[in-house]
């Protein structure tokens, strides 16, 4: 069984183009400056439409983690154990991502993560790495 993916769509496709080159991209609102990402036509908080894409400097803290036991589908059995965190990127937005070796000690609530790049099946998607 394959790999459920990503597929992008107009509106996040400039972020999977920018994740094949390994930069991460995030939204920021020109009127009112709120940043967001997933991306979307519209500013989360003031509706205005003058988004811009800005390229973050991948490094977050953990707000929170899980370590998964039991795959949710076959395709994901291999992997097992895996962490699931969501981080707290230094910009301002928040981002759901795999975190390599994630059931070891070193990760933990307010740990510190680079985002890199994995392929999966010739899609290049997030992923976090503990650095301190
Ligand atoms: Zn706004």
């Amino acid at each position: 069984m394959s790999r459920p993916l990503p597929r992008a769509t107009a509106e996040t496709a400039p972020f999977w183009e920018s994740c094949a080159e390994e930069k991460l991209r995030y939204q920021r609102c020109a009127r009112c400056g709120a940043v967001q990402l997933i991306p979307r036509a519209l500013c989360s908080e003031c509706q205005s439409l003058d988004l811009n894409w800005l390229d973050s400097d991948r490094r977050g803290s953990v707000l929170t983690f899980t370590i998964v036991y039991r795959a949710p589908s076959e395709s994901f059995r291999s992997e097992l154990p895996y962490a699931i965190a969501l981080v707290d990127m230094d910009e301002g937005f928040r981002l759901m991502v795999n975190v390599s070796g994630g059931a070891s000690a070193a990760l933990q609530i307010g740990s510190r993560v680079s985002i890199g790049f994995r392929q999966l099946d010739g899609i290049a998607v997030p992923h976090a790495e503990v650095v301190e």
